[in-house]
């Protein structure tokens, strides 16, 4: 068995990189999930003029600024998105894109909010011609057929992955791309609609605006899962996490921050509430010593 952390953070955003600040201060064990980029919500901003210290600040620069301090202090980054977290009792175990397996005392969920909707039918066959993920996936299509919806450039790589196993893949790319792929992927430019089967047993096709691809698996390769999938009976309101001002679920142990937990989106709330879900997560913890 691996390592069991005090804390798992997910999400590289101001509320995690709070989070996970905090926690490394008052000398917490602990894992922090999401991308040495941090986040594209911090990264692409032009400019930002309410941070209280940094007038003016351009986002590529409070991104860089985000990672010395986490650098200073030698919190890293585990580049792996959690796709689904498990209350276990008297810890959580964390399922992973890579396939690993994570374990911690407990969780800080930190992951923003996504806009992409899912897709009808998606939900339905998920398991059943629908995956999320192509290398925990790949071994059930070899010779056979996979469309890949990809939301960004790094999912290209999983779509190759795929093509290595499977005989034909569709990628459905969501993003202009001019890239070369290997002989049997396909790159189809068109606009999901949704995902059908005709048996009702497993997915078997997915419908596009105009078009429909026939295939045996379809994956769907966004940036975020979607929280509903993510954590197993937590507790929502509105499509946001339900959070006390002391930013706990209603999941002994697992705390949310950040846009994750609603209105306003804003750096400053998410960061203030990273180091809230933090000092909660740390007041947990001493109490079970
Ligand atoms: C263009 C733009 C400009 C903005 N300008 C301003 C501004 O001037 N002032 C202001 O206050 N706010 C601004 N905002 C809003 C602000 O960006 C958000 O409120 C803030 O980034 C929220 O922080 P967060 O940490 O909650 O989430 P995010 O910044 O969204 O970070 C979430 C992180 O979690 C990661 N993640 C998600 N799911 C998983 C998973 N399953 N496993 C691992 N990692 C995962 C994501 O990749 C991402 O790194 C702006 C937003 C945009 C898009």
């Amino acid at each position: 068995m691996g390592e069991r952390f005090d804390v798992a953070v997910i999400g590289t955003g101001p509320a995690g990189v709070s989070a996970a600040i905090t926690l490394k201060i008052r000398n917490k064990n602990i894992i922090l999930f999401g991308n040495k980029n941090l986040s594209e919500k911090v990264s692409k901003a032009h400019e930002i003029k309410n941070y209280p210290g940094l007038p003016d600040i351009k986002g590529e620069e409070l991104k860089e600024k985000f990672l010395k301090h986490l650098s200073q202090l030698d919190i890293e980054i585990t580049e792996d998105m959690i796709t689904a977290v498990y209350a276990m009792g008297s810890y959580y175990s964390l399922q992973s894109k890579s396939s690993k397996i994570y374990e911690a005392a407990s969780v800080i969920i930190a992951t923003g909010v996504s806009f992409e909707k899912m897709l009808p039918g998606e939900k339905e066959f998920l398991g059943r011609g629908v995956s999320y993920c192509a290398t925990c996936d790949a071994a059930l299509y070899r010779g056979k057929s996979a469309a890949v919806i990809g939301y960004s450039e790094k999912e290209e790589a999983e779509a190759e992955f795929l093509a290595e196993v499977a005989e034909k893949v569709y990628y459905i790319p969501m993003y202009k791309t001019e890239n070369a792929f290997s002989e049997n992927i396909t790159v189809v430019n068109d606009i999901p609609v949704s995902v059908e089967s005709d048996s009702g047993l497993k997915a078997d096709r997915l419908v596009l605006k105009n078009q429909t691809v026939k295939a045996d698996g379809i994956f769907v390769l966004r940036d975020s899962v979607s929280l509903s999938q993510l954590v197993a009976g937590l507790e929502m309101s509105d499509n946001h996490v339900a959070v006390n001002r002391n930013c706990e679920t209603n999941l002994s142990g697992c705390f949310a921050c950040g846009d994750v937990t609603g209105q306003p989106y804003q750096y400053i709330k998410a960061a203030g509430e990273g180091n809230v879900a933090a000092l909660s997560a740390v007041k947990y913890l001493d109490k079970k010593i």
